[in-house]
């Protein structure tokens, strides 16, 4: 099989990572970011409720849970990154973000 992207195929990170999350979840710094209420990508004010965890890297891309890395995103934002590479993030990002209807 071949690799054409530099994936971290590592278990153990992958596991150790998703743990760190976990714990960052209780921390008075992600309480502080759930309050604030601002998703990273489209930066509009959400409930608590309607934020939810996200890695700017992915854990499964090599990404790490700390507080670089790991940003509140509303759930439509959410489900619009998971199919977009971290670069079209940036350039969407750049550009203002289109508002569309999920498929
Ligand atoms: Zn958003």
């Amino acid at each position: 099989m071949t690799d054409w992207i530099p994936v971290q195929k590592d278990k153990k990170h992958i596991a150790r990572e998703r743990a760190r999350a976990k714990e960052l979840r209780k921390s008075q710094w992600w309480q502080d970011k759930l309050n604030a209420g601002i998703c990273y990508y489209c930066r509009k004010q959400f409930t608590r409720e309607e934020l939810t965890m996200d890695h700017i890297v992915p854990v499964s891309r090599g990404g790490r849970s700390n507080r670089g890395n790991i940003v509140a995103s509303c759930k439509q934002c959410n489900n619009a990154k998971k199919y977009l590479t971290p670069v079209e993030i940036l350039m969407k990002k750049v550009s203002p973000v289109q508002k569309k209807k999920s498929e």
